[in-house]
């Protein structure tokens, strides 16, 4: 994949001139874009622009530290406010995930290892295009806009941040009208379609946003990781009914929604007593029996484990009539920010109480599960 560096500094180098042109002003949300590119640009080229972005850094260090105590508040709001309802909805899918099927996943993976298929990018392209055309045309026009323009940058890069954990990420802003995705993996196989395609999907949510706006794109939404986790079950889905390497699409499929929600688990007993936590100056977030978790950890795995609940719940409404799940998509991608959860569910014409219940996710998931335990009977 060729990707078209002179455009990408040059929008990076407009974004940094607007941002020094406003430094007074609250620029919060650009300064944290322009970040999330610059951060991409070090690991290249081992230039740190960030450092000589503000004369005056203990100011540009307010501006980042008031960032992420507004995106905490923002995250603690949600916690508070539907407390009794995660309890809910992570204890039911917690009794539906059958611990068995993590050894057998561990074991098929090994299976797998020696044989994955790299795509070219011609077969990847030929693979995502009509997924995403089933989505409307502006879905795919997104999708192809930032693809043929150069904006997805593949390619081996050594990282430099040990303290940033995530393969690949989006970034855009208004100032520039551009996204960018900015990968770290090195291959075209399956796995890193999906990542990919996870990726595209906050592209296509980014977008929607750029256009309407309505709503401001950001990264303390807690609904910000739905539509990208709904694209990329979804494309698992598809591959599945495509029988493009069913077993391992089926296994991508199983192994989002046992993990994320197990990863998210290691919280709930602490969620049901929000009244007793309590932020420190540092950003964490400190629970009444003493426990302390970074606020950005709490984020992550709460948001993706809304995201994946969401998203495998949007995928069987999909399911059942397409064209009436693009209206009522669009209609989410508009939604304005600080709803509650249950707004949020609804307006992807989900019933909330199979959500919180996982009666509707339920049987799709059993199926899959049951199918890999048959070929590992030997290991249960
Ligand atoms: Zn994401």
């Amino acid at each position: 994949m060729e990707f078209d560096y002179i455009s990408f500094l040059k929008d990076l180098y407009k974004l940094k001139l607007y941002l020094l042109k406003h430094e007074k002003a609250s620029t919060i949300d650009e300064l944290s874009d322009y970040l999330s590119l610059a951060l991409m640009t070090r690991d290249r080229f081992g230039i740190n622009i960030e450092e000589e972005l503000y004369s005056n850094k203990k100011h540009m260090y307010k501006c980042m530290h008031n960032y992420n105590m507004k995106q905490l508040d923002i995250l603690l709001n949600f916690v508070n406010s539907n407390c009794d309802d995660l309890f809910q909805l992570s204890t039911n899918i917690n009794d539906a995930i059958n611990p068995n099927i993590f050894d057998c996943l561990f074991v098929e993976y090994g299976n797998f290892y020696n044989k994955v298929k790299k795509y070219s990018e011609k077969e990847f392209k030929d693979l995502i295009y009509p997924f995403f055309a089933q989505y409307g045309d502006n879905t795919l026009k997104a999708v192809k806009d930032l693809i043929e323009n150069k904006r997805l940058l593949v390619g081996a890069v050594q990282k430099t941040d040990d303290d940033h954990d995530h393969d690949a990420f989006t970034a855009g802003s208004a100032v520039i009208g551009k996204t960018y995705i900015l990968t770290y993996i090195d291959s075209m196989i399956l796995e890193n379609i999906v990542l990919l395609v996870h990726e595209l999907g906050h592209a296509v949510d980014l977008q929607h946003t750029m256009l309407s706006q309505s709503k401001k794109y950001t990264a303390a939404d807690p609904m910000c990781e739905v539509p990208s986790c709904f694209f990329e079950i979804s494309f698992a889905d598809y591959l599945v009914q495509n029988r493009i390497e069913t077993d391992l699409a089926n296994n991508i499929i199983l192994a989002k929604l046992s993990a994320i929600p197990r990863q998210f688990l290691k919280y709930h007993k602490m969620l049901t007593s929000p009244s007793d936590f309590l932020v420190n100056t540092d950003g964490i977030v400190v629970f009444d029996n003493g426990t302390g978790l970074k606020g950005s950890n709490l984020r992550n795995d709460l948001y993706y484990f809304i995201g994946t609940m969401m998203a495998a719940n949007a995928l069987m409404i999909h399911k059942d009539n397409p064209k009436e799940f693009n209206k009522k998509f669009s209609d989410f991608l508009g939604l304005k920010q600080e709803q509650t959860l249950k707004q949020n569910v609804e307006t992807l014409g989900i019933n909330y109480d199979e959500f919180l219940s996982c009666e509707l996710i339920k049987p799709y998931y059993e199926e899959k599960s049951n199918e890999l335990i048959k070929r590992y009977k030997y290991l249960v």
